[in-house]
């Protein structure tokens, strides 16, 4: 399979600042909507509860995390690592097939580095007068609107890591708390200042060089790639030769292609390069420089889709292939992953039972001729309600708690137990005897059983 050539990026290219043109145009109002949505669920989710609870918490003092209803725990790491493995399928999938376009119409990178455009836009102007006021601006006019620029950055900064620490600290409990300066943890505080750092430096400052030089999706993306995938394309069949001519001019008297060098699709690039030099590593794939070409081919009167979303077989034979055999297997392990993890979730025990053998001594003989064996119960509530649990062992005939347990519950909560079982002398051949105890509730049909080992002094 013929690979597509990618270009490293040059080192000391990120030192010019870019001053990026806004564009209008279909692709746009897609990241407008795409951007804002993503932007809006981040700051409003931790806000939304259901029967009292956040529909996210990361509660890691309880060592609990509450998703959309459901509460894991530690012990279900493995549906969580899960989820993360079929979303890095989910990314490899779309990668086949589109490129990029998780970078240029969702990824948080972008978003924020979008709204502080929009708001440095709002602030300062267009691309032309923000050149204009840091080339020839008076320190009059620059000041103030540096000074409110930043101002609203960081306010956008701030609320960002706020919203995210109201993730793992209830926000309803957060925001009061940092406005009476009444944190409980100074964990809380000094993640705020953390994230309001991060996002002012990365959405601010260093914007496109995050997603050059530090984002790891950038360094391994291409060998997802195959003349296949659909990218942000030049033309180069249809631009080229590119020239300045006059809107009426005839092409083909001046041996034209269709690009006429007005170089705006460079001007409205985010992360500054051109295009029309091939397939780069640079590129998030946003589109921008389509809906901007296709603004200046419609003035021209030329056809739309100079640069377009196009394959590099397309651009080359004219042939369109969407069926692609690693898209394929990307696909059936994200299916199976799917299916993995739904049954995982909806067969998780709604009560659990773990078993700890007491280190104190192996046994002991309890009056009566029986013998006992102490143990450490934790059974563990997950259902939404409280419950009552009754302890019943099943093994041998005559086995039987020493003193019978039966504890309430309360809903997510878990409680430790002492246990001591005891079996008929008689009943017991071997050192070592397998038991089982079963932990029912009272009012649900929940169970759950765990299997532990009563040792005896055998024969
Ligand atoms: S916007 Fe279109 S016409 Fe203008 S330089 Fe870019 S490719 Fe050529
Ligand atoms: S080249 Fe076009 S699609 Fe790629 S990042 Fe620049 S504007 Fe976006």
């Amino acid at each position: 399979m013929k690979s597509i050539p990618v270009r490293q990026v040059e080192p000391d290219k990120g030192s010019d600042k870019i001053y990026v043109r806004s564009a209008t145009g279909f692709y746009q109002k897609i990241r407008t909507v795409s951007l804002w949505a993503l932007m809006g669920l981040y700051f409003a989710v931790c806000w939304i509860q259901v029967d009292g609870r956040p529909l996210i918490h990361f509660d890691l003092p309880d060592r609990q995390f509450h998703l959309f209803g459901a509460t894991f725990w530690p012990q279900d790491f493995f549906i969580l690592t899960l989820l993360l493995i079929i979303c890095a399928f989910g990314l490899f999938f779309i990668t086949t097939l589109f490129g990029r376009i998780w970078c240029g119409y969702t990824c948080p990178q972008t978003a924020w580095t979008f709204i502080f455009m929009w708001l440095e836009e709002k602030v300062e102007g267009s691309r032309n007068q923000r050149m204009k006021l840091d080339r020839k601006g008076s320190l009059r006019e620059w000041l103030p609107r540096k000074v409110a620029k930043h101002a609203l950055w960081l306010g956008v900064a701030f609320w960002t890591g706020v919203t995210f620490v109201g993730y793992f600290y209830p926000i309803r409990e957060l925001v009061p708390d940092i406005f009476t300066l009444n944190l409980t943890t100074a964990w809380a505080g000094f993640w705020i200042g953390f994230f309001t750092l991060a996002t002012y430096l990365n959405a601010g400052w260093l914007r496109e060089k995050v997603c050059l030089y530090m984002c790891p999706y950038a360094r391994f993306q291409s060998v997802m790639f195959s003349p296949d995938t659909r990218t942000v394309t030049y033309d180069f069949n249809r631009g080229e030769p590119r020239g300045p001519r006059k809107k009426d001019a005839d092409r083909a008297e001046h041996g034209l292609g269709d690009c006429i060098d007005c170089g705006i699709c460079v001007q409205v690039c985010p992360t500054g390069i051109d295009i029309r030099n091939g397939l780069q590593y640079e590129c998030i794939n946003c589109g921008l420089c389509v809906d901007a070409c296709n603004e200046v081919m419609d003035k021209m009167g030329y056809d739309r889709g100079l640069i377009r979303y196009a394959t590099e077989t397309e651009i080359e034979s004219g042939k369109k292939h969407w069926f692609q055999p690693r898209t394929l297997g990307y696909g059936i392990a994200m299916g199976l992953m799917i299916a993995a993890a739904g049954w995982m979730l909806t067969s998780r025990a709604p009560v659990e039972l773990e078993i700890t053998r007491d280190r104190g001594g192996l046994y002991q003989t309890g009056s009566g001729g029986t013998i006992e064996n102490s143990y450490t119960l934790k059974i563990t509530n997950r259902e939404s309600e409280a419950n009552t649990y009754r302890v019943t062992p099943l093994g041998p005939d005559g086995i039987e708690l020493l003193e019978p347990i039966e504890t309430r519950i309360d809903s997510l909560d878990s409680r430790t137990l002492p246990a001591v079982v005891q079996i008929p002398r008689d009943q017991i051949d071997e050192v070592s005897t397998p038991v089982k105890l079963r932990v029912d509730a009272v009012n649900s049909e929940s169970s759950a059983t765990s299997e532990t080992t009563f040792i005896g002094p055998g024969r």
